[in-house]
Formats: structure tokens, sequence, C-alpha cells
């Protein structure tokens, strides 16, 4: 099965304590495509500018991402300037600009709106909105936002929250949009609020689910070689639906699985500036990384002989 992936189309300026980079490939629909790809057929739906260069788009189509229906716009391509410091759990805004994303009208095809696995990456909840009254019958949709959105369009994205299956949000912006420190409790509300599922992001700590009666923690991978955080969210989102849609298996069990991969894609993002680290990534190196997960994560059953 082949997955949709709506988001934004990005040139970024970036800087973190290892270095600044100017007008780099970026984008959340950019970040979750190339990783979902590694599992998935995705399709790519977002707008860019006539300034957006080829060389990305052939990139993009180099990981066999199908690009036919990104929509040319005429003005210049979405930017986002951010840094980071120390502490890389936290991005912080420059400049947001928004440029042809103010246009963006999607219009999905019968062949898009059929899709099964949608992930509604960080973007305009209008448009998420947009999306989601095209859908026939999907079988999973997910969705992500941030702070710009929360501040700037609240009541749709709490009509977002409503419509899809599992939400995917890091830990400052949940309590953000649920207005309490409470990460566990702002989860519960999202739950009434009529998501399936939450996912909460939380930079190098991992990542929690939950749903109505189980959670799971996903531990993060001790990465050592930690260069720019931007995209690690999407690439996390990519992983879990690329993988999930690959499988067609929403079970507990194979949505823990998912959860790890997207760990596992996340920490390979973060390695280097821009997708770097992705141009590079080979198939084995997923699999090698989510037995080290599976390894670093296994304890054994407490022993009432060892206790007393
Ligand atoms: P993350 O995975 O959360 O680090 O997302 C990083 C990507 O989000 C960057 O490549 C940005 O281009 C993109 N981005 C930044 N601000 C926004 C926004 N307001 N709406 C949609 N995408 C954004």
């Amino acid at each position: 099965m082949s997955s949709l992936i709506v988001g934004t189309i990005a040139l970024d300026t970036i800087e973190t304590p290892f270095g600044k980079k100017p007008d780099i490939l970026g984008g959340s629909a950019v970040h979750a495509s190339v990783s979902a790809s590694f599992f998935s057929e995705v399709a790519i739906l977002g707008p860019l500018g006539k300034d957006f260069p080829a060389e990305h788009l052939k990139f993009l189509e180099s990981r066999k991402i199908d690009t036919s229906h990104l929509k040319v716009i005429d003005g210049l391509t979405f930017r986002w300037s951010g840094f980071y410091e120390f502490d890389m759990n936290q991005a912080h805004t420059r400049e947001t600009q928004l440029n042809v994303l103010t246009q963006f009208k999607p219009q999905l095809n019968d062949k898009l709106a059929a899709s099964e696995f949608v992930f509604l990456a960080n973007l305009d909840p209008e448009i998420q909105l947009s999306v989601l009254s095209q859908l026939k019958k999907p079988k999973l949709v997910a969705a992500d936002t941030m702070d710009f959105w929360i501040k700037s369009k609240r009541e749709a994205l709490h009509e977002v929250i409503k419509k899809v299956d599992y939400i995917l949000i890091n830990e400052s912006e949940i309590r953000m949009l649920m207005e309490t420190p409470n990460i566990p409790y702002a989860a519960r509300q999202l739950l009434k609020m009529g998501a399936k599922a939450v996912i909460v992001k939380q930079g190098e700590h991992g990542a929690c689910l939950f749903a109505e009666d189980w959670h799971f923690s996903a531990p993060s991978y001790p990465q050592e070689m930690f260069r720019d955080p931007t995209g690690a969210g999407d690439s996390f989102a990519g992983g879990f639906m690329g993988y999930l849609a690959q499988s067609g298996d929403v079970s507990p069990g194979n949505i823990r699985r998912a959860l790890i991969l997207g760990s596992v894609m996340a920490s390979f993002n973060i390695e280097d500036f821009s997708l770097d680290r992705m141009r590079r990534l080979k198939r084995h190196e997923i699999t090698e990384r989510f037995e080290e997960f599976r390894k670093f994560s296994e304890f054994e059953a407490l022993s009432i002989a060892h206790w007393v």
C-alpha cells in the first residue's frame, strides 16, 4: 500500500551549535516523505515556488516518491529560519515566510482521494481540513502541527483533531495546545476530543503513545552524532506511517514496531543537516539500528528471589 503525505516543501535556514546553513532543503512533507520512502510507495502533496531548485525534485524522485501532484505556484517557496541552542530539543523560529503556502488549495484526484494511509504533516490546519474533506475511505489518518498554527489557527486545528485518527505532536506543543504542563493528562483530553491515539514526540527522550486503554513508550537512541534536529519529528512520522502503510497492519503490536522505526528514522535524520544523512542511508542500517533499539530496551521480569 502507498501513503499520501501532505505538508510544506521548504527552503530552511538553520543554525545549530554545529553550524549555519542557508536555504537548504526542508519542509514537513519533504522530511516525512523521504523517511516513509524507505518503507512504502509515497505520494507527496504540497506547494512550491518557481524558485525551488530542480535538483531537490530530482532527489525526491530518486527516492521513488511520486512528485507529480506537487503544485508549482507563481511565487516564492515556503521558507523557515530557525536556530537551536545547546538544548536542541527546542527549535526557536526566527522567521516564517508562508509565501506560496497562502495560495495553496489542494485538489485531490481520484487516486489520491482513495489513499488509505495519509499523513497530514505540519501545515495550515485549514489546508489539512480541505484534504480531509476530500478523502474517500482512509484506513488511518495522522496529523502533526506546531506552535505557529496553535497560536494562529487554534479553532481549525481543533476541527482537525476531531477528524483524524492519530495526532503527532511534540511535548512543548501539546502543553501549549491543551494549556497544561501534564502530558498524560493533555493526551487524555485530546483522546476525548476524538483522536484514537496521541503520539507525543519528546526529542532526545523518545516518544510516547497514548490510546484509550494502552500506552507505549519508545526510547530514543543515545546519539552522539547529533548536528541538526530539524525534521526529526517529520522523519519519525514518516517512518511510522510508511511502515504501517507497507504492512497494512494497525494492530497494537505492529504500531509499537512502527513507533520504534519512527525513532530509528529520527535518530538518523539528526546526524546531519537537511536530508544529507537520509541521502546516504541504507536499508541494512535501519534494520541494524532497529535491533539495537530492541536490545537496549529489553528487560527481565522482577525476580522476588533476588529482591528479598
Ligand atoms: P520538525 O520535524 O518539527 O523539526 O519540522 C521541521 C520542518 O518544518 C522544517 O523543515 C520547516 O521547513 C517546517 N516548518 C517550519 N515551520 C512550519 C510551519 N509553520 N508550517 C509547516 N511547516 C513548517
